[in-house]
């Protein structure tokens, strides 16, 4: 059978098992039962199975993610034992006669649509939790599997539609050998977060959960973007070789980790890593990062039920901070919205959500939440280099108003006697064409720009990032967009001021070449991008490359610029 193929998402290769995780078919029909009795016991028994799994994935949780992201189990316990809930679902079935599933549907219905509709936050989280457990609970009385990715206990490939970041940040690295999606793309989140949690990942197969069945083996190839389904003895052999290979490789990389990145012709950049959790510091470290260009802040938001409290955020923030100790670390504050939901914010549904009411445009109306992340970073900043970046800025107006809050908060802090670091760098991402055409203008205001090519390319081309079918679109290397990066770093350079780059294509081999010919200074990137970019760096004369500037400006397409670096860097 011929490999499917799809985006090669993240390094390494993958042979195992596959584990689907999806959500089963849990239809089923109202029936009448002549023994009410026997559907209770029913009942209770898909709630004793329900518990115990709820109680195993606790206790993993607590261990492999904290404390904080086992309380949303406890609360799905706490639902299962709660008789307001299960009370009249027993109850139903003994005086209507029908059976466990229609009682459970019917009662979950009545109370998730009673705890929805109230003006009150925690109320409608509760509401959030039953549907959750009552998922669970008629997998059970319906007697189909219902996936725990937490509890995986074997080495597998997990198989599924897509992964969202809670998805992705239940998975046990040490089982998951690898996954694969039939959505999504370079950027999308899922293949971001299978770089940091460094295991091989192949996204964008169009229809992978179709073709792979339970159990079957397959070979993820996270360099070439190939899943191979029930591989033969010889092909399980070459890419076996093949991950030599790859270890051998990682191995040569390794001896750059304690190196300066710096150009054959002495011109020195920075490399500095993407990071999504305090628990992803080691790998930034291992692979030799020079500091952290981009912390996500947003996954200390998901994968729990209730929006993080100060002191945890504070917690975090100072845990990244002592870890890299004087090294610079940028921290975005939140985020939300496009790919990356708060089920218990309960954001509006949009038609367009990438261009939709997200980040720094709901930090602004939201500015209690805003406030109370500001804040927790002001009193982290003591505990190392903190910069802080406002996301999806498109005017000026934004960028004024967001800084405003954020000294407002240091003046707060500062007069109840908290001490402050003086000297923050405060910068914005660079994603919105809007903002890269009048950079200039932006740059006497701020310290620095953070240029984020993966949402720059799909608002300057048009093209969904999370699109496959579009994705031909998605051009890094398009005249359009390096004319858009000149125009930042030119901007920033006349004011005296750095310009980084924290999009996926400050990692990508093509793309070095030219951002460092057009003069960027910071390069953030997957942890594991690094060395196999310092390896790339040493080899590159500045000089040279920046003297092609004028001619990849003025090109005609993506291509022709692809073809022109190939041809001059041997790649
Ligand atoms: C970007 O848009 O390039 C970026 C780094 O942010 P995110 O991928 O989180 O949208
Ligand atoms: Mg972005």
């Amino acid at each position: 059978m011929a490999p499917l193929t799809g985006i090669a998402a993240s390094n390494g290769i993958a042979i195992a098992k596959a584990y689907k995780l999806a959500i089963p078919d849990l239809s089923f029909e109202k029936t009448k039962v002549d023994h009410p009795d026997q559907e209770i016991e029913r009942l209770t028994s898909a709630l004793a199975i329900s518990s115990s799994e709820l109680e195993k994935i606790k206790k993993h949780a607590r261990a492999s993610l904290g404390d904080e992201h086992a309380e949303i189990f406890s609360a799905h316990l706490l639902v299962l034992s709660d008789p307001e809930l299960i009370d009249p679902i027993k109850d139903k079935i003994q005086n209507e006669k029908v059976n466990a599933e229609f009682a459970l549907d019917e009662t979950a219905q009545m109370f998730i649509q009673m705890f929805e509709s109230m003006d009150n936050e925690y109320m409608r989280e509760r509401a959030a939790d039953i549907k959750d457990v009552t998922k669970r609970v008629m997998a059970h009385l319906l007697g189909v599997t219902f996936p725990n990715p937490a509890l995986i206990d074997e080495e597998v490939i997990v198989i599924a539609e897509d992964l969202t970041p809670s998805d992705t940040a239940q998975l046990n690295k040490q089982f998951v050998q690898g996954f694969t999606t039939n959505i999504g793309g370079r950027t999308s989140h899922s293949a971001i977060m299978a770089r940091s949690l460094e295991i091989p990942a192949v996204v964008g197969t169009k229809n992978v959960t179709e073709q792979v069945n339970k159990g079957d083996v397959i070979i993820v190839d996270g360099i070439h973007g190939e899943v191979i389904i029930n591989p033969t003895e010889d092909e399980i052999k070459f890419y076996q070789q093949k991950q030599e290979e790859f270890e051998q490789q990682k191995n040569e990389w390794a001896k750059l980790k304690d190196e300066p990145s710096v150009t054959k012709d002495g011109t020195h950049v920075e490399l500095v890593a993407n990071i999504g959790t305090p628990e992803d510091v080691s790998g930034v470290l291992n692979n030799g990062g020079e500091g952290v260009g981009l912390y996500r802040t947003e996954f200390l938001y998901m994968g729990k039920n209730e929006l993080p409290t100060e002191d945890e955020q504070f917690e975090a923030y100072k845990s990244v901070l002592e870890q890299m100790k004087d090294k610079p670390v940028v921290v975005r504050t939140l985020d939300i919205g496009g790919d990356k939901e708060l089920t218990y914010l309960e954001l509006p549904k949009e038609m367009n959500p990438f261009l939709g009411y997200r980040a720094i445009r709901l930090c602004l109306e939201r500015d209690d939440i805003f406030r109370t992340q500001l804040r927790a970073l002001l009193r982290a900043s003591t505990y190392g280099n903190l910069k802080i970046m406002f996301p999806m800025i498109a005017t000026l107006d934004e960028f004024r108003q967001a800084k405003a809050i954020l000294l407002e908060e240091k003046d707060n802090l500062v007069q109840a006697g908290t001490a402050v670091s003086d000297d923050i760098e405060i910068g914005i991402m660079v994603e919105i064409p809007s903002t890269a055409v009048i950079a200039r203008q932006f740059a006497k205001e701020v310290d620095f720009f953070s240029i984020g090519t993966n949402d720059l390319i799909q608002y300057t081309l048009a093209a969904d990032r999370m699109n496959e079918r579009v994705s031909y679109l998605y051009q890094p290397y398009h005249p359009a967009i390096l004319n858009l990066v000149h125009n930042v770093i030119e901007a920033a350079h006349a004011e005296g001021k750095w310009a980084g780059m924290c999009g996926e294509m400050a990692g990508d081999s093509i793309a070095i070449p030219i951002l460092l010919g057009l003069g960027l200074d910071e390069f953030s990137m997957s942890a594991t991008s690094i060395l196999p970019a310092r390896t790339q760096i040493k080899h590159l004369s500045k000089e040279e490359l920046a003297s092609y500037k004028d001619q990849l400006l003025s090109m005609n397409t993506a291509d022709e610029v692809e073809a022109f670096i190939r041809e001059k860097t041997n790649q």
